[in-house]
């Protein structure tokens, strides 16, 4: 698998020696992918003194387009508050004619607010014609699940509308249910795409999609991406972080945290991040290092990281992978803007 262009949005220049083309947008290729979102937690505005402009403050979306037999489909992951960015483009070349309908699928990693509380600015679900359909975790009863969660944000109360009002979702149903519940280690096979269900180690579960489009002999056997946004490491590898990431052209898994950070700086580690359901860069590289991913990008960037950190961090880890015995082969942060041809 020929592994094409990275594209930035950025002013900057420098990306530590990845294959790196500084270009308008190209959605030349044959799998697409670009980040509207990867901050972790809690949106982080750029100011005065906390510039965050190089690697963006939005909370998760993601961008996936595959292609098969002169098909094209639209995948969203989470709807962060980059979502809206999105939303807006696609309502853009709605207006430009470009497409005459949207017609996305949205897969939500989890129910934590920050990869859902965009939802209600994702312009799209408001359009009567368009259609989004929904696929999240279906979670035990105690948890509240993501229907409870859309009705609970968007309920009329909280938020201007109710889901009833969305007639992306409520009335322009093709079949008879825009949210979809799915469990650990399903398969959906769509048209252009095969996703599996991966579980991750988060509070409350976490959802890792794992995509691989369709080749145009009919066949599941194109580019790969694995999406890992929540994860922790814990002492020992993951097997299902390993097999997520084992054939994939393009990993995706979060890195949130800076080791003292993770492992606490107090005597009694008391400030530790242990048990928050988040990885550190390091522990990422080394536990699919052996795995066979071509590329790693690193997600879910803490909201108290600003851009001369997360580049810190970044020169760190990329060190780091170098002096494995088997290195991952281009290790990088995600930036907002960020796209990749496959
Ligand atoms: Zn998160
Ligand atoms: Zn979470």
């Amino acid at each position: 698998m020929e592994l094409n262009s990275i594209h930035l949005h950025s002013q900057s220049t420098s990306f530590y020696g990845c294959h790196l083309v500084l270009a308008a947008l190209s959605e030349v290729g044959k799998c697409f992918f670009k980040v509207w979102g990867c901050r972790g937690s809690i949106p982080a505005p750029a100011t005065l003194d906390f510039d965050t402009r190089r690697y963006g403050g939005q909370t998760t979306c993601f961008e996936i387009r595959t292609r098969c037999q002169g098909v094209e489909k639209l995948s969203i992951i989470d709807m962060g508050t980059a979502i809206k960015a999105l939303g807006d483009h696609l309502i853009g070349q709605l207006k430009r004619g470009e497409i005459n309908r949207i017609n996305a699928r949205a897969f939500i990693t989890h129910i934590h607010l920050e990869h859902n509380f965009g939802m209600g600015f994702s312009s799209p679900l408001f359009i009567t014609g368009q259609m989004i359909e929904f696929f999240a975790l279906e979670m035990p009863a105690a948890i509240r699940d993501f229907n409870n969660q859309l009705a609970s944000l968007i309920d009329g109360i909280r938020f201007p509308r109710h889901p009833d009002q969305l007639p992306s979702i409520a009335s322009n149903n093709e079949n008879g249910k825009t949210i979809h519940d799915v469990k650990f280690w399903e398969i959906l096979d769509f048209e252009t795409v095969r996703v599996k269900v991966f579980e991750l180690n988060h509070p409350s579960g976490c959802a890792g999609w794992h995509f691989r489009e369709r080749a145009p002999d009919g066949t599941y056997t194109g580019p790969v991406i694995g999406i890992g946004t929540n994860t922790e490491h814990f002492s020992i590898t993951n097997p299902n972080v390993q097999n997520l990431s084992r054939d994939a052209d393009f990993l995706i898994l979060d890195g949130m945290y800076e080791e003292n950070q993770y492992y606490g700086t107090t005597p009694d580690r008391t400030n530790s991040k242990i048990g928050w359901g988040h990885s550190t860069p390091r522990a990422s590289v080394r536990e699919v290092s052996e795995c066979g991913a071509k590329r790693l990008g690193i997600t879910h960037h803490d909201p108290d990281h600003d851009d001369r950190q997360l580049s810190k961090m970044e020169a760190r880890v990329r060190r780091y992978n170098r002096r494995l015995k088997k290195p991952v082969p281009e290790v990088f942060f995600l930036r907002e803007g960020m796209s990749i041809d496959m």
